[in-house]
């Protein structure tokens, strides 16, 4: 089923394809994605005044961070390799009267295509999902223009996030569909970092995220043992 090929692994979108009417239901299967996404839009517009921006959105979904960002006045592209999410997607533009251009792409094909293009790229919650995140990683670095900005999120590699993320988000709560995740595919911020640098982004920022069961409600903080954000930039030119 699993192809290394171009980088992407077809189990993985299958998952995504399989539940992509869901996407918009903000108690179904992406609620956590919902619920996230004031948070993580307002993380980066801490760092990024998005009005009037190039953006591209890596590993978009069903569109939550995209719309949101064109919404926030960035002319945003947003390229996934499942087809369905990327159908509801274009539904939901009709719905919301937001703008986005949604394509069928990897970040690799996006590199070729369009090499520093893009003031900010947005990749999150995708670097566990694919085979070489180290690749998606390097792709990203040429998508932005020099001085331009990177984000990432994912899901950090030790006990407590085994715990958190999978037995405790899978299993306990319910917060997420069972077998979203796979625990060796987590990546410690330190790898992420050691990915990023050779590629020539440099690490800016990183936060935590955090879900509390008492108040169901996530925050940002300084703990990324579990779910993290990092922000880099491409250095400018000369
Ligand atoms: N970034 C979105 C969606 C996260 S779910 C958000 O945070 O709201 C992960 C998404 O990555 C899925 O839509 C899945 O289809 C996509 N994906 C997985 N592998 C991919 C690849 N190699 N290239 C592009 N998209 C991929």
């Amino acid at each position: 089923m699993s192809t290394t090929r171009q980088n992407v692994d077809a189990a993985e979108v299958a998952k995504f394809d399989a539940l992509a009417s869901r996407w918009w239901d903000p108690d179904g299967e992406f609620r956590s994605l919902h619920e996230i996404n004031p948070l993580r839009l307002d993380w980066v517009r801490q760092h990024v005044d998005l009005d009037g921006c190039r953006a591209l959105d890596v590993g978009c979904g069903g569109g939550i961070l995209a719309e949101s960002m064109a919404q926030a006045g960035a002319t945003v592209t947003g390229v996934d390799m499942a087809k369905g999410p990327l159908n509801v997607a274009r539904l939901h533009l009709v719905e919301s009267g937001a703008e986005v251009d949604y394509q069928q792409a990897t970040a690799e094909e996006m590199a070729a295509r369009h090499p520093g293009e893009f003031d900010v790229v947005t990749c999150l919650e995708m670097l566990e999902h694919v085979p070489s995140p180290s690749g998606v990683i390097a792709s990203v670095a040429k998508l932005v223009r020099p001085g331009g900005h990177v984000f990432f999120s994912t899901i950090n590699r030790n006990p407590k996030s085994f715990l958190f993320a999978i037995v405790g988000a899978e299993y306990v709560l319910r917060l997420l569909p069972a077998g979203t995740h796979e625990y060796q595919k987590f990546i410690r911020p330190s790898e992420l970092e050691s990915w990023a640098r050779p590629a020539n982004l440099a690490l800016r920022s990183s936060i935590g995220m955090q879900y509390n069961p008492l108040t169901r409600e996530y925050s940002l903080g300084p703990n990324v043992d579990v779910n993290y954000l990092m922000y880099f930039q491409r250095p400018e030119a000369g």
